[in-house]
């Protein structure tokens, strides 16, 4: 059993150079995955002078851990947006998503990308919930969608009530997302890897300088890609959105079903096939859960394990923002040239790409129909914000803990806690018996750090930051490293 996610597991792609110089370019796209490359794609026909920068390899954020569905057909989404937002930015939603996936397909299309696009059934069902089912139902015939109802699945699985589409899509992610950096490469877009952009600030002149951990870029637009827009929201969670995290294994089976399902009740479960030229995989995808609320690794892996009988043959996780008003953030941020991608709730596969092309359009000066909707300018919803304590209160509950009890229990023999120069320091013993030393505080909100033993990392249990064990910040909200040194 691998712990990668198969696409990562079976991609070969390109790797390119740090940033070496300071450089001008008209924009500046910062993160390599689904959005970022998505935005350089649809920049990459006029005549900007575009680069992108990752502060660690391309396509291994959390696009690279997805399931990879295209569909429009998201658990029960719609019926949650008509009582946040009403039935005309509800019917604005779908509308959007049916667009990102005929944008992936014509690109697809187009290109003549091999990324095992397959057309197939996207169920949403659920045991117990009839009542939102059928709520939902009703919505999307009123929206008029070509739903089709069954009480069983392809496989003969009897899931009591469900509904369906027969026009989604499932597809690999990475292979999809490497061939649009050789056709932006191709048309002269630049792409710099281990670059990390930790600070931008505006000139006299109207650009921004992006200070990189060694050189600069000038850039008169710049789109912030990075999943966490920390260093300009370094407090977008909790108090606007929080991480809902979960489990997938991939294993091999006889038959591709083509289709792919959804429930909308905890636990979530999720299933897809993956078929490449050798082997047919079915992907399970459990255990979902508030980041916050559930930081035992090793247990939330067991849980997945005995979910199914058959031995896996990849496992990984993966995490994603969820928003306290369930619609993304993507556009112009106030009146400036900087623009941001993300809060996508679980579906970035249809707003990522959507975000690619709306921000391209702003920044080209185009009509886009979606750019209100998904404003990254528009009012917290105080009503949606006093539903939110649970976000709120398990963030400050994951804090407190970290303080005051300091959970003995998440940490194995391999682990420990020691003041060095007045500073708390965790430290971790390597199979050689080699010490890793690290800050134990997250820069984010200063919560202490825990170390997951099965993916070897330091974790942020309040709001899902990761460092390797030599304290590089692998994912965020933190940006920043928590690198121990003896000064
Ligand atoms: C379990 C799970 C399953 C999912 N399945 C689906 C699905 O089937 N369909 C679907 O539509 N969606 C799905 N999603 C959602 C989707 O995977 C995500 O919403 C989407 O991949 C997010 O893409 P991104 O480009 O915003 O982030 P990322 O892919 O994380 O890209 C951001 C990049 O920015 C880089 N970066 C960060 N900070 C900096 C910096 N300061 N300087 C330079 N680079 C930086 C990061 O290293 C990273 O590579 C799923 C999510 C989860 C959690």
């Amino acid at each position: 059993m691998k712990n990668v996610s198969i696409w990562l597991d079976e991609l070969e792609k390109k790797s390119f150079k740090r940033l070496d110089k300071d450089i001008n370019v008209d924009v500046l796209v910062v993160g390599g995955g689904i959005t970022g490359i998505s935005t350089a794609y649809h920049l990459s026909t006029g005549d900007l002078k575009v680069c992108l920068v990752e502060k660690n390899k391309l396509m291994e954020g959390v696009t690279s851990r997805t399931t990879g569905k295209l569909t429009y057909l998201q658990e029960n989404i719609y019926s949650k947006l008509v009582n946040y937002h009403g039935r005309n930015k509800t019917k604005l939603y779908l509308d959007s998503q049916k667009e990102a996936i005929k944008i992936v397909n014509s690109i697809i299309d187009s290109n003549k990308i091999e990324c095992n696009l397959e057309k197939v059934s996207s169920y949403v069902f659920d045991y117990d919930d009839i009542e939102s089912i059928e709520e939902e139902i009703k919505l999307l015939n009123d929206f008029g969608v070509d739903l089709k109802l069954s009480d069983v699945l392809p496989t003969g699985d009897n899931i009591n009530t469900s509904y369906f589409i027969e026009d989604s899509y499932v597809f690999h992610p990475l292979k999809y997302l490497s061939s649009l950096v050789n056709i932006c490469c191709d048309r002269g877009i630049k792409f710099y890897e281990d670059t990390k952009i930790i600070s931008i600030e505006e000139d006299d002149d109207g650009y921004y300088i992006c200070k990189s951990d060694d050189y600069n870029i000038r850039a008169k637009y710049v789109v912030i890609a990075v999943h966490y827009p920390y260093f300009l929201f370094p407090f977008l969670m909790p108090f606007k959105a929080y991480l809902e995290k979960s489990y997938i294994e991939a294993f091999k089976v006889e038959k591709n079903y083509k289709f792919s399902a959804i429930n909308i009740t905890k636990p979530i479960i999720s299933t897809r096939y993956y078929e490449n030229n050798k082997d047919i995989y079915q992907f399970y995808l459990t255990n979902s859960h508030n980041y916050c609320v559930k930081n035992d690794e090793e247990k939330n892996f067991e849980e997945l394990f005995q979910c199914r009988e058959e031995e896996a043959d990849y496992v990984w996780s993966n995490k994603d923002i969820v928003t306290n008003d369930l619609l993304p953030y993507i556009g112009r941020i106030n009146d400036s040239n900087i623009f941001i991608g993300t809060g996508y709730n679980t579906w970035g596969m249809t707003n990522g790409s959507l975000a690619g092309k709306i921000i391209s359009d702003l920044i080209l000066d185009r009509k886009n129909r979606y750019i209100e909707l998904f404003s990254p300018n528009r009012k917290l919803n105080i009503g949606n914000f006093l539903k939110f304590p649970v976000a709120l209160w398990s963030s400050a509950y994951s804090f407190i803990k970290t303080k005051v009890s300091k959970n003995k229990e998440w940490y194995s023999d391999r682990v420990r806690f020691e003041k060095r120069n007045g500073k708390n320091v965790g430290i971790y013993i390597d199979d050689d018996n080699h010490e890793h030393i690290v800050y134990n505080l997250c820069p984010h909100m200063k919560c202490s750090l825990i170390f997951n033993e099965i993916e070897k990392t330091w974790d942020c249990p309040c709001h899902g930051s990761r460092f390797d064990i030599d304290g590089k910040s692998i994912e965020g909200p933190s940006n920043y490293d928590i690198t121990y040194s003896e000064e």
